[in-house]
């Protein structure tokens, strides 16, 4: 039993970490990277330009280089006391793996000295048998291979007294398959970058040989006293809390939104942006959200590659510096139910290489031109494959808040704003129909940046909101790797852009920019189901977009089927981002995941259940029942305590519950657990057993409310939530 919980609450005091330096964050910025400031410092010129062509995907980096640069990393790495080094990767986990060598070479009996060669730098073999790959990789070849990106800067990772170098790496099969999340990334946003390029060609834009995708998470999370979080087993195993009542007071007096943080949150945010300034993350903003313990960290928007990569390491560096702070950093969708969840917005858009933003509306009649097509390329692209998107970000802990009426629903749908809209219902409409200068100034499109901007503030509610110069994807969960939900994205507006300029081509003998905008027109009458302005929580949206065709799978078995379908293996597969083997291989390790999350989650609650509220609820009988029987005696007659029977009664018939409940649940567990086919399996596990937990956690919780702090044993969400 819990003793004296309260006092194992530290207070603010203990906390109080001690400020190190108070040096300009402009100094310190990526001192922990191999970026290109310290290469062109640290290489020879020859060298440093080879490495660049390498990055810029102008050349690729030949052995001896790749002595030369390793060499130099590794004096760098040892001068920062790094002992080892890492080849860093992204595997189907959703984590990061890392295996860690020494430098050491033995040169002699007994005699070693520090070396690093370009072989090592640039590939590595870690036992891959251990990774999920859903089929790709048998167990006989059980060897993955891993290849250096050089796009990302290798980064020095400190943990404890021990020290790494850490190189970003793809990580793949014998094969050249895909076992991981960068490398499908990256080949995404090759596939953008050629049709992105080329439709800038066709519309008579010189001089641009790159387009990338940009990427800004804004990363939402809880944290609370380390001391609670190791005494639920359910936070420590599944990140969530299975049971528990909602605290009296959550988010409803709206006081924590934008509120003034906490010192000892303060603290460990600085912690925390001290770490990820020092790996050349620009963590820009930080607040508080609107649950009480919720809070948001959003560096400025990057590459995607680099950004994805940053991502991890926020999440990374939160977790970590939290344990230094004594608090536990959760990143789960829906930690605790009845208060708002966690997710990721991710802000994306498109920037050419001299970095100009594509989907930034322009000053000129050429840029306006521009800007609709990038745009209606983007709007085209989810609404054909809106199934995708949402597959995109299926999992487990994502499903407790798509649709739970407080993040955006499971049916994906396009917020243009009023201006944006108005100007495409007159394009549409006829009300604009030549593409001269004046027609397309007075769209007013060069005032949007401002208007749209205020006008996407009023509707938080959609999953793909344009937001003044770039689109954000709101579906996608707190705990989720960027990684896929970009892939994705890039793979479509490719495709998009490609069946985009071939119309315009076909439209011989007009001039591009009238062909564009007579391309654009019928567009926009074709797209016009994706785009919903209004309130995506109601439930006349949910009809309203089943009367215009919109997918809306609410659960993850459903909204993976997407992944397989034909539309999915010909896209993947033309634009060489999967092929056919590889996105099977991931709906099925997708599946597998789903299903071992729900398992854990389900035994969870059977071990609380069984192992807290049971026993409580036992204890607090037996309690009851001997005041009833002390009463009787003293008092003599039972007429006066037919209340304390009525509670005796509730918290029995709640007990009952409870174990009734309990025992279905563990039946229908066995049962899913028994077929043998996954994507059965998974569906039984979504259709029976989390009804059966959902009805059981009810009853838990309700339990919870009238059994006595004392006896009960598990800390609450009051507690937790509003952190000293
Ligand atoms: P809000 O909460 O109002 O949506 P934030 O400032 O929290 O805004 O986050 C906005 C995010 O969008 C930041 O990470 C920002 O860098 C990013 N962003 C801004 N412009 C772009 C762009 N062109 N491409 C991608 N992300 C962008
Ligand atoms: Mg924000």
């Amino acid at each position: 039993m819990r003793n004296n919980k309260r006092s194992s609450i530290a207070s603010e005091r203990d906390y109080k970490v001690e400020k190190e330096k108070s040096v300009p964050v402009s100094e310190y910025f990526g001192e922990n990277t191999f970026n290109l400031k310290v290469m062109r410092k640290k290489l020879p010129k020859d060298t440093y330009r080879k490495v660049l062509e390498a990055i810029n995907e102008q050349g690729v980096l030949d052995i001896e280089t790749a002595n030369i640069v390793a060499h130099a990393m590794k004096e760098w790495a040892i001068s920062k006391g790094a002992t080892h080094f890492a080849h860093w990767f992204q595997p189907m986990t959703g984590a990061t793996a890392e295996k860690h060598d020494a430098f050491i070479e033995v040169i002699g009996p007994g005699e070693v000295i520090e070396r690093f060669s370009g072989r090592q730098l640039v590939q590595g073999e870690p036992d891959a048998s251990s990774f999920p790959s859903g089929g790709i990789r048998t167990t006989f070849e059980a060897r993955g291979y891993t290849a250096w990106d050089i796009a990302s800067p290798a980064f020095i990772r400190h943990n404890g007294i021990s020290t790494t170098l850490c190189i970003p790496t793809v990580f793949i099969s014998y094969n050249g398959e895909a076992l991981d999340k960068k490398t499908p990334l990256l080949r995404s946003c090759k596939a953008l970058s050629k049709s992105a390029v080329d439709m800038l060609k066709l519309l008579g834009v010189e001089g641009v040989n790159r387009v990338y995708s940009t990427l800004g998470p804004e990363q939402e999370y809880f944290l609370i006293d380390a001391s609670f979080y190791h005494q639920r087993e359910d936070l420590v195993l599944c990140g969530r809390a299975v049971q528990g009542a909602p605290p009296a007071k959550g988010q409803e007096l709206e006081d924590q939104y934008f509120g003034s943080i906490k010192e000892r949150i303060s603290s460990y945010m600085h912690d925390v942006e001290e770490e990820l300034f020092k790996l050349g993350i620009p963590a820009k903003t930080r607040h508080n959200e609107v649950a009480p313990s919720q809070f948001e960290i959003a560096p400025l928007f990057e590459e995607a590659n680099l950004a994805v990569d940053h991502n991890q390491l926020v999440m990374d560096t939160m977790k970590l510096v939290a344990k230094k702070h004594r608090l536990a950093c959760l990143l789960h969708e829906k930690p605790f139910a009845g208060v708002n969840g966690s997710g990721k917005h991710l802000n994306w858009s498109l920037a050419d290489n001299r970095g100009n933003n594509l989907l930034n509306p322009g000053t000129t009649p050429q840029d306006n031109i521009q800007f609709l097509v990038f745009l209606i390329a983007t709007v085209r692209a989810v609404y054909r494959h809106a199934d995708l998107l949402r597959a995109s970000v299926a999992g487990y802990s994502n499903d407790f808040r798509l649709g739970a009426n407080e993040a955006p629903p499971a049916i994906i749908s396009v917020f243009l704003g009023e201006q944006l809209t108005k100007i495409l219902e007159d394009i549409e409409k006829g009300r604009v129909t030549k593409a001269t200068d004046n027609a397309i100034i007075d769209l007013g499109i060069s005032t949007l940046p401002i208007l749209s901007r205020d006008n996407t503030d009023r509707n938080r509610t959609s999953p793909f909101a344009f937001t003044g110069n770039k689109f954000e994807f709101r579906a996608v969960g707190s705990s989720q790797s960027i990684s896929f939900p970009t892939t994705v994205l890039n793979t479509i507006v490719a495709e998009s852009l490609d069946e985009l300029a071939a119309k315009i081509k076909a439209m011989k003998g007009k001039n591009v920019n009238q062909a564009v905008f007579d391309v654009i027109r019928e567009e926009i009458k074709e797209i016009k189901p994706i785009l919903f302005n209004g309130d995506n929580y109601s439930k006349e949206w949910e009809k309203e977009a089943a009367r215009r065709g919109l997918p809306n799978a609410k659960t993850t078995p459903e909204a993976l089927e997407a992944l397989v379908s034909e539309k999915a293996m010909n896209l993947f597969s033309r634009y060489g981002v999967l092929t056919p083997v590889e996105l099977k291989s991931r709906y099925l390790i997708h599946l597998e995941r789903y299903i071992k999350d729900m398992e854990i989650d389900v035994k969870c609650l059977h071990n609380l259940i069984m192992g807290h509220v049971v026993p409580a609820a036992v204890n607090y009988l037996q309690k009851l029942a001997d005041a009833l029987i002390k009463s009787k005696e003293i008092l003599g007659t039972g007429k006066e305590l037919s209340n304390l029977e009525q509670l005796m009664k509730k918290v029995n018939s709640g007990l009952n519950k409870c174990l009734e409940l309990d025992r279905a649940m563990m039946e229908d567990l066995s049962k899913a657990e028994s077929i043998e086919d996954e994507k059965e399996k998974a569906f039984a596990l979504c259709r029976k057993v989390k009804e059966k937990m959902s009805d059981l956690r009810a009853y838990a919780d309700e339990l919870e409310t009238y059994i006595p702090d004392e006896l009960w044993t598990l800390p609450k969400f009051w507690e937790m939530l509003f952190i000293s």
